[in-house]
């Protein structure tokens, strides 16, 4: 069996921001919001400089079209200068020297670094978004001081950021590999069967319950070889290797458009190298 030993080393996990940025407490005002540099989202895109030295975050000043009225939130420090991070306008049109990356891109255009930095950002900024009011009793919510939270001044209660764990499980049968297909991928495109962790789960009871739900296959000897912080909007993937148990292969077709065995030796189309899915597939063929 195929080993797992570099699984950590996937973009959007901190190993490739954990030299390069420090945290800071998110609601303090470090700095005047004129200097330093910035992650501005927008969806699931990062607007960058291009510049001689490639695609960068932006520097110093941000004109008021890229990023309008909203609120920047100073996260702590990247390359030893502040870091702030904020939604970009909404309908912009993109002008130089500025330029808008898919953080998703079939083709990957931005270094293992800015990735990481701008998914964290992603993810900061989605939570921000969706947690301006208690859940409890509707009230406005406002930061804790020293610490990721919300803090209701209505009735006292705490959030915290919310992150979803999901199982992601590469099935293997003699010299096969099983794969699915979402209807929203790119054309032609298989990966591996995915989904999100119920109540009362462990991951790897999810990683069997998937399987079984979207294709009918029962697996064995469940077994975790690494995980990836995913940042669409706020997923933890737990990856998974099994074996084929039984069952005939039948495709939920209101979760998949497709699923199939495929040999090692004549795989589809794969996700990009910097999800979890690819690096399980790719350590295993190896
Ligand atoms: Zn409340």
């Amino acid at each position: 069996m195929s080993r797992y030993p570099d699984l950590i080393a996937i973009p959007f996990n901190s190993v490739f921001i954990r030299d390069l940025f420090v945290p800071g407490i998110p609601d303090s005002p470090l700095t005047p919001p004129a200097s330093g540099y910035w992650v501005i989202i927008s969806g699931n895109n990062l607007i960058l400089s291009a510049g001689e030295s490639g695609l960068t975050l932006p520097m110093g000043k941000i004109p008021d079209w890229l990023i309008a009225s909203n609120v920047p939130l100073t996260i702590g420090s990247w390359r030893g200068r502040p870091l702030h991070i904020i939604q970009a306008a909404s309908n912009i049109t993109i002008r130089p020297p500025f330029v808008m990356e898919a953080l998703n891109a079939a083709v990957q255009t931005i270094d293992d670094a800015t990735l990481g930095i701008g998914g964290l950002a992603r993810q900061i900024l989605n939570w921000e978004q969706q947690s301006r009011f208690c859940s409890l009793c509707g009230g406005r919510t406002g930061p804790f001081v020293r610490e990721w939270g919300r803090f209701c001044s209505v009735c006292n209660s705490k959030q915290f950021p919310k992150i979803s764990p999901c199982a992601i499980v590469l099935v293997k049968r003699d010299d096969e590999l099983l794969l699915v297909r979402d209807a929203a991928w790119p054309a032609g495109r298989y990966s591996l069967a995915a989904g999100y962790a119920g109540f009362g789960e462990s991951l790897e009871d999810c990683a069997v319950r998937e399987v079984k739900e979207e294709t009918g296959i029962d697996i064995a000897d469940v077994t975790y070889v690494g995980s990836q912080s995913w940042p669409f909007p706020s997923q933890l993937m737990a990856g998974f290797v099994a074996t084929y148990a039984g069952g005939e292969l039948v495709v939920d077709h209101s979760e998949l458009e497709d699923a199939r065995w495929f040999p090692v030796s004549a795989l589809p189309a794969l996700p990009p190298t910097r999800s979890i899915a690819r690096r399980i597939i790719d350590t295993y063929c190896r």
